[in-house]
C-alpha cells in the first residue's frame, strides 16, 4: 500500500495554487487538460512535479501511472487502485488519459485491420495490424503524415508532408491497436502468453529517419518492460536510405533495420527513388555495413518491390547479389501493390519466383511477401490519409457557403 494520505492536494491547496475561480465566474473556462497517455516516464514525472507532487513522491507516482497507462491500458483514473482516491480526483481534474479517435476501421478478408486515426484536426494517420507474421502479429505504424520523398511507386509519396508525428502520437497508434484487439490484461485477464501483437514495423506513412528523435522516444515508451514491453529486436525501422541517420538511429534505438532498396544500380534507383541522388548506393551500403550489432542472427532486411519490366530481370537479381556481398542480409520481395494513378504493374508471379530462386541460390533468404489487406487498401505503399482530400472537400464546401 502506498502512503497517499495527505499529499499533493493538501500541499497544493496550502500554497493556493489549486484555487480556480471557475465556480464563481461562469465566463472563465477551466484550462485544457494535459494528455498523459503517450508521454514518456520522464515527461509524466515532469508533469507531476509541475502539478505539485512532492519531489520525494514524483518517481514513485510516475512509475505507478506509467504502469497503469501502458501495462494495463487504463483510460480512467478510477482504475488506479493503488493511488489514493483524493489524489486520483485531483489528477483527473488536470490530466486526461484519452485515446485519439478512430475515424475509420476496416477489416480485410485476410484479417488485416486498418485504422485511420485522427490525432488532431487535419492530422490523420493510418496504421495497419497484420495478423500472424513471424508466428505473431505486427503493427505497421506511421511516423509522419505524408512524406517529403517522392518514390514513384508509393502512394504515400504522392501526399505532401503535413507534419512529423510526435512520440506520443506514435505510441498511441500501438495503444489504439491494443484496444481494438482487446489485448490489455484488464480486457482479457485469462490470456496466457497469447499476445496477438508482438512486432512493430515502421512501414506506414512517412520516413522514420526524417523523424528519428520522436521515433526513438516512442520506442523508449513502447519497449519499457513495465509498460507495453515490446522487445527491441521485434521493432523494425524501414528507411528509404537516409544515410546520415542510419548508424545513429541504430545506436539510439537498438532496433532492427530494413532498407527500401528496390534497385541495385544507381541509375535505376535514382529514377524511381529520388533520395538516391542525394545518398547513392555506395554511401548507403557503407552505412549498412556500419549498422550496430550486425550479425547473422541480426541481419538487415532489404526490401525490393517487384515492378514489371523495371527491376525484375535475372540481370537485376545478379546486381542485387553483388551489392549485398559481405552484409548479413535477407531480401524481402514485395509484389507491387497498385493504387489509383500509379504508373507501374506488378511483375508476373513466375518472374518473381525466378528472381527469388536466384537470390536464394546465392545464400540470401528471399521470401516473397504475401500482399495483405489489398482489398481495404492497407498493403505496403497504399497508405495515404484522407486529410488532403478532406481539406479539398472542405474548401469546396466553404466556397459554396
Ligand atoms: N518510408 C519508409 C517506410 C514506409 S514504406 C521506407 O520507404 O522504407 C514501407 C515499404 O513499402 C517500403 O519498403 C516501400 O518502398 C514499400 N512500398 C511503397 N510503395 C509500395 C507499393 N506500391 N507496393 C509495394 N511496396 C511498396
Ligand atoms: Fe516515403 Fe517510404 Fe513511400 Fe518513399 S516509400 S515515398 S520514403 S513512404
Amino acid at each position: 500500500m502506498c502512503s497517499d494520505k495527505k499529499d499533493v492536494l493538501e500541499s497544493a491547496q496550502e500554497s493556493g495554487s489549486m484555487e480556480l475561480d471557475i465556480k464563481t465566474n461562469p465566463n472563465i473556462k477551466p484550462p485544457a487538460k494535459i494528455q498523459l497517455a503517450g508521454l514518456t516516464r520522464a515527461e509524466i514525472a515532469e508533469a507531476l512535479t509541475e502539478f505539485g507532487v512532492p519531489p520525494k513522491q514524483v518517481r514513485m507516482r510516475a512509475g505507478q501511472i506509467f504502469r497503469w497507462v501502458y501495462n494495463y491500458g487504463v483510460t480512467d483514473w478510477a482504475s488506479m487502485t493503488n493511488i489514493a482516491k483524493g489524489l486520483r480526483a485531483e489528477l483527473a481534474q488536470k490530466f486526461e488519459l484519452n485515446r485519439p479517435e478512430i475515424v475509420e476501421r476496416q477489416i480485410s478478408v485476410d484479417g488485416t485491420r486498418k485504422y485511420l486515426i485522427r490525432m488532431a484536426p487535419g492530422i490523420e494517420v493510418e496504421s495497419v495490424f497484420i495478423p500472424a507474421v513471424s508466428k505473431t502479429g505486427a503493427l505497421c505504424v506511421s511516423s509522419q503524415v505524408g512524406c517529403t520523398l517522392t518514390c514513384k511507386f508509393c502512394h504515400t509519396g504522392s501526399q505532401r508532408l503535413v507534419r512529423n508525428l510526435t512520440a506520443a502520437e506514435i505510441a498511441l497508434q500501438v495503444m489504439v491497436a491494443k484496444d481494438d484487439l482487446e489485448e490489455w490484461p484488464s480486457s482479457s485477464p485469462n490470456q496466457e502468453g497469447g499476445r496477438k501483437l508482438t512486432n512493430i514495423v515502421f512501414m506506414g506513412m512517412g520516413e522514420p529517419l526524417y523523424n528519428t528523435e520522436e521515433v526513438a522516444k516512442a520506442l523508449d515508451i513502447i519497449c519499457d518492460c513495465e509498460g507495453l514491453s515490446f522487445g527491441r529486436r521485434r521493432i523494425t525501422l524501414s528507411t528509404s536510405g537516409v544515410v546520415p541517420e542510419i548508424v545513429s538511429a541504430g545506436e539510439r534505438t537498438n532496433a532492427m533495420l530494413a532498407i527500401s532498396l528496390h534497385a541495385a544500380n544507381d541509375k535505376l534507383r535514382s529514377s524511381i527513388m529520388p533520395i538516391n541522388k542525394k545518398y547513392p548506393l555506395a554511401e548507403l551500403m557503407k552505412a549498412c555495413r556500419a549498422y550496430p550489432g550486425l550479425s547473422n542472427s541480426r541481419r538487415i532486411t532489404f526490401e525490393y518491390v517487384m515492378l514489371k519490366g523495371i527491376n525484375d530481370s535475372p540481370k537485376h537479381a545478379v546486381e542485387l547479389i553483388n551489392l549485398l556481398k559481405g552484409i548479413p542480409a535477407k531480401v524481402n520481395l514485395i509484389p507491387f501493390n497498385p493504387w489509383p494513378g500509379s504508373d507501374y504493374e506488378c511483375s508476373d508471379w513466375e518472374t518473381i519466383e525466378r528472381f527469388a530462386d536466384k537470390v536464394n541460390a546465392a545464400g540470401y533468404a528471399s521470401p516473397i511477401r504475401t500482399p495483405r489487406g489489398r482489398d481495404i487498401f492497407a498493403a505496403c505503399g497504399q497508405l495515404k490519409s484522407e486529410s488532403e482530400k478532406m481539406r479539398a472537400s472542405e474548401r469546396r464546401k466553404a466556397k459554396k457557403n
